[in-house]
């Protein structure tokens, strides 16, 4: 049986990579941080695909939180790095410090400490079975964001690096460390950063000529877990309609 920890599992791109694993199977614990209410509806869902799923309220950008939360998870086979979020929309000499660090401790130092948390989780050598890390990027890593969130683009680009530095530290632990890196997906993960028409503005540019839906990138995350992906490691995979 596999179980695994999905980071801001309950909802956006989270709850759907959650539905999409249940699918295959997975057990699953979901993180989360505010909605209660959202966090029940969630496990729900997923435990109507007849698998077993838990919620676990912990804030990631505090150390004891991502104790707490592994510590709650138990034995794991998988761990998807999701949580993260833009926070604020414009120029970097326009963005108030604290919003700055804030996002970089969110989207970068967070997401260290779960990737942290799952090599002692899956790791061999830590009386771990071996599994998969998925660490959710962005494809602002690779192109800036200039205007709109170069601190987030700059965390995510750490994220990338992540992948493939901690992908070669723990091949020989069973671990696969792989990245997704979604392009412009319609979530509320723009309207909380102050603007709700980005999915519709932004979407009309895509080569493929719309937004994402959570399901599409739900869909590679769960390739990149499969045994299908056996081979595959340190990469990061654009979820972008071409962008
Ligand atoms: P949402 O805003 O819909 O979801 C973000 C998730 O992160 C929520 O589940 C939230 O939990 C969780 N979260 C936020 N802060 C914390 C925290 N301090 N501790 C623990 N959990 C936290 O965003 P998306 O689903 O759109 O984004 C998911 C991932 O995809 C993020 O990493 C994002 O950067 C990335 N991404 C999204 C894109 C998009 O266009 N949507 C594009 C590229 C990348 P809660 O609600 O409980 O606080």
């Amino acid at each position: 049986m596999s179980t695994t920890l999905v980071t801001g599992g309950t909802r956006g791109i989270g709850a759907a990579i959650a539905l999409r694993l249940a699918r295959a199977g997975h057990d699953l614990v979901l993180g989360y941080t505010r909605d209660d209410a959202a966090a029940e509806e969630t496990r729900l869902a997923v435990e109507d695909a007849g698998v077993r799923c838990a919620v676990v309220r912990a804030d990631l950008t505090d150390p004891d939180g991502v104790a707490r939360l592994f510590a709650a998870a138990g034995p794991l086979t998988g761990v998807v790095n999701n949580a993260g979020a833009t926070l604020h929309i414009g120029p970097l000499a326009e963005t108030p410090p604290d919003v700055v660090a804030a996002t970089v401790d969110l989207n970068l130092t967070s997401a260290l400490l779960v990737a942290r948390g799952a090599v002692r989780a899956l790791g061999t050598s830590y009386g771990g079975r071996g599994g998969v890390l998925v660490n959710i990027s962005s494809g602002a890593a690779t192109l800036g964001a200039p205007g709109e969130y170069v601190q987030y683009a700059a965390a995510k680009a750490g994220v990338d690096a992540l992948t493939v530095g901690l992908a070669q530290e723990v091949a020989a632990e069973g671990i696969r460390v792989v990245g997704v890196a979604p392009g412009i997906i319609r979530t509320t993960i723009h309207a909380d950063a102050g603007e709700p028409g980005r999915v519709d503005r932004v979407g009309p540019l895509v080569p493929l000529g719309r937004a994402g839906e959570p399901h599409e990138v739900a869909d590679a995350v769960a390739w990149l877990m499969s045994d299908e992906a056996s081979y595959v490691t340190g990469t990061t995979l654009r979820v972008a309609g071409g962008r």
